[in-house]
């Protein structure tokens, strides 16, 4: 088979790609070796976070730092086993998480979130699945007055510096807007912008079916196989080998599998979470995605069921999982609302693909022609996924990027 372009994984930064590819005319082969967007695109907690413009920084302060060593926490776990390894990875992150440098980075990282709804809403919609998104925002929900007084004070900033639009709810308010949450809440920040996807595998799974309608082909494959053809690609599929002028790496968390190969040494890391689904008791409903900011975990409203998501697990991608965080989050959860039975039969689990400057890997591969890189999304790969489809597929036929891709190439001193 020959094509325009391979897109290898179909997750939801790969179906963004070959969907845009194949609008522009680009006759696109959408290589996976499962079905599209049953990874890490499928078990995230759905928001398409136009907030998020300050990527998760590891903290600086002494308090949180001592917290998590003890490694009891919900929002973060680590394997001891594995820190030898990623200690390269996390002194880099931390190095970055430095205040003026994070916020270097957020005006750069901006440049891609403010697009992030309006890219979804419009490929969601010419792909007929735009009722998967929500535009109900998200909210953070707060125990002390303290905590809730420091993110309104952090939130006008946002909303200064990079157009972030929020509401304060009281006690009352909240109480108003989630009459089935713990009524000893002392208020709420409400993220209006974002939406909040109610199946993000399914949006992905939709991305993937408009590839098709479109012309584009869906093949089992392996990505390992890549190789050099000419000036061209190549790529071994159940349906026999398939050539193409380009190729795009959209491997999220096992993007390093096929770039190791190819000769590039970039510094990338897991952070894993994982979720579980719960039916709700009797009647209660909860309208709104949250996060117990005090707490460190979230609860969303999902097609499944309530999806209970966790914070960072530092470990080796592929070690088994270790699902404590959620142990540790579910009776304070089923005490902040009240969650009925689990509905899944094990924790599902899944990886955030990183990079130490806490920016995507968006552009060309230094070192091959037609060879183009989309990974490394981390917390925001839903978010960005609609976003990059569109950078990539601009930057491939030529056209005028709609947002700067410099920041985001492979070579940047960040990645060095
Ligand atoms: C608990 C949790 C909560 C999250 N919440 C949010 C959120 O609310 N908002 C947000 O924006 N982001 C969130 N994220 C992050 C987001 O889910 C990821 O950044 C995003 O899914 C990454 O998408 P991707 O397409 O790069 O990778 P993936 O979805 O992992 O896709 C990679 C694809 O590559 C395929 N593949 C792997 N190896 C091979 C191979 N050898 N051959 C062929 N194919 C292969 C896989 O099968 C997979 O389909 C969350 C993540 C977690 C874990």
């Amino acid at each position: 088979m020959k094509v325009d372009a391979i897109v290898l994984g179909a997750g939801i930064v790969g179906v963004s790609v070959a969907a845009h590819l194949q609008k522009r005319g680009r006759s696109v082969a959408l290589v996976d070796r499962r079905g599209a967007g049953e990874e890490t695109s499928y078990g995230n907690a759905g928001l398409i976070q136009r907030e998020g413009v300050y990527p998760y920084g590891f903290p600086h302060d002494f308090g949180a730092l001592l917290r998590y060593a003890t490694n009891r926490t919900i929002d973060a776990h680590y394997h001891l086993s594995a820190l030898p390894k990623l200690a390269p990875f996390l002194f880099r992150y931390w190095l970055n998480s430095r205040a003026s440098h994070h916020e270097a980075i957020a005006r750069q990282y901006v440049r891609l979130i403010e697009h992030c709804v309006a890219e979804h809403r419009a490929l969601a919609t010419e792909a007929g699945v735009d009722s998967l998104l929500r535009p109900i925002g998200w909210m953070q929900i707060f125990r002390t007055e303290k905590e809730l007084q420091e993110a309104i004070v952090e939130v006008d900033e946002w909303r200064r510096h990079f157009g972030v639009e929020s509401d304060t709810l009281d006690r009352a308010a909240l109480r108003a807007a989630e009459p089935h949450l713990d009524q000893s809440l002392v208020g709420a920040v409400h993220f209006t912008q974002p939406d909040s996807v109610s199946d993000p595998g399914a949006l992905a799974d939709g991305y993937r079916k408009y590839t098709e309608k479109l012309g584009g082909k869906f093949i089992i494959g392996d990505a390992r196989t890549l190789e050099q053809n000419g000036a061209g690609w190549r790529v071994a599929t159940n349906e026999g080998t398939v050539e193409a002028g380009s190729a795009v790496i959209a491997l999220g968390p096992w993007a390093d599998l096929v770039t190791v190969r190819l000769g590039y040494k970039l510094p990338l890391a897991v952070k894993r979470g994982y979720h579980m689904h719960y039916k709700p008791q009797g009647n209660a409903v909860l309208n709104h995605p949250m996060l117990d900011v005090e707490r460190g975990y979230f609860i969303a409203p999902m097609a499944r069921g309530i999806r209970l998501t966790t914070g960072a697990e530092f470990a080796n991608r592929d070690a088994p999982k270790t699902p404590v965080q959620l142990g540790r989050a579910e009776p304070i959860a089923r005490a902040l609302f009240p969650l009925g039975e689990r509905v899944d039969q094990e924790p599902w689990m899944g990886c955030r693909p990183c990079t130490p400057d806490m920016m995507p890997v968006i552009g060309p591969a230094p070192k091959h022609a037609n060879l183009w890189f989309a990974f490394g999304h981390a917390h925001h790969g839903l978010t960005l996924g609609a976003v990059t489809g569109r950078l990539v597929a601009e930057l491939i036929v030529g056209e005028k990027p709609f947002v700067d891709p410099y920041p985001f190439r492979a070579d940047r001193p960040g990645l060095r």
